[in-house]
């Protein structure tokens, strides 16, 4: 069961982990704010009504987790979002990253590969607060062609190489921040598409995700 209440409690235990989160180096206030106003404990079971305000990741079923708030300031930080930016992420999981991708005010295009965790936030109430982000289920390794291009993209799950498709459906200018790694740990890039399409890459700090895998998973 979903936790539906937001106390006080929460509210306490959320400026907990801003500060936190603020204290591992994130330094961007929308973004330190968008966690501020997003409870997290919503996006778990109520097994995890308090846990959810530890800066960790925790388990959303299928083998898959809510990736640890740091993570996901950290990428929302390096994506530098500006309202009404077109964001295309990879692994929907428990819609909180793209939930922090909306409140920044970016358009988010959000796909997931295993179909439970899709239809779960089918039935999610919370989500419809957030009109601008649509869900796809499907292989985020093909993107989503027909609403290409976009701005941003932003992959929450270990990516072996960098997806060409997705560098494809990239406008000039625009970034992909993605975690590279074949193995336990990844290093995040954000690689930036340059006028002529050249490639800038910068390299960042080490995290560990759950892997990207081709196909999707009925
Ligand atoms: N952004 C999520 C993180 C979930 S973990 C959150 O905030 O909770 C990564 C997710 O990526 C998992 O749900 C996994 O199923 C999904 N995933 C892995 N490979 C994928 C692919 N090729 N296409 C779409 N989603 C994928």
């Amino acid at each position: 069961m979903r936790p539906i209440e937001d106390t006080y409690r929460h509210k306490g235990l959320r400026k907990k982990l801003v500060e936190v989160v603020r204290g591992k180096g994130i330094t961007n206030e929308d973004v330190l704010n968008a966690i501020n106003n997003i409870p997290r404990h919503f996006f778990l079971d109520s097994a995890f009504d308090e846990l959810a305000y530890e800066d960790r990741a925790f388990p959303i079923g299928e083998g898959q987790t809510i990736s640890q708030p740091y993570t996901v300031a950290y990428q929302s930080q390096l994506l530098e979002i500006k309202k009404f930016e077109k964001i295309l992420e990879i692994g929907t999981g428990s819609a909180y990253q793209a939930v922090v991708l909306a409140e920044l005010g970016a358009q988010v295009y959000t796909i997931e590969r295993q179909k439970k965790l899709f239809e779960a936030n089918k039935g999610f109430a919370f989500l419809k607060k957030y009109p601008t982000i649509k869900f796809f289920y499907g292989d985020g390794y093909e993107g989503l062609p027909t609403f290409a291009p976009f701005d941003k993209v932003i992959i929450t799950a270990a990516a072996p190489d960098i997806p060409v498709k997705l560098i494809d459906q990239l406008k000039t200018g625009g970034m992909m921040v993605i975690p590279v790694g074949a193995g336990e740990v990844q290093l995040m890039k954000r690689i930036t598409k340059l006028e002529g399409g050249a490639l800038k890459e910068e390299v960042f700090d080490r995290f560990s995700f759950v892997p990207m895998i081709e196909g999707k998973n009925s």
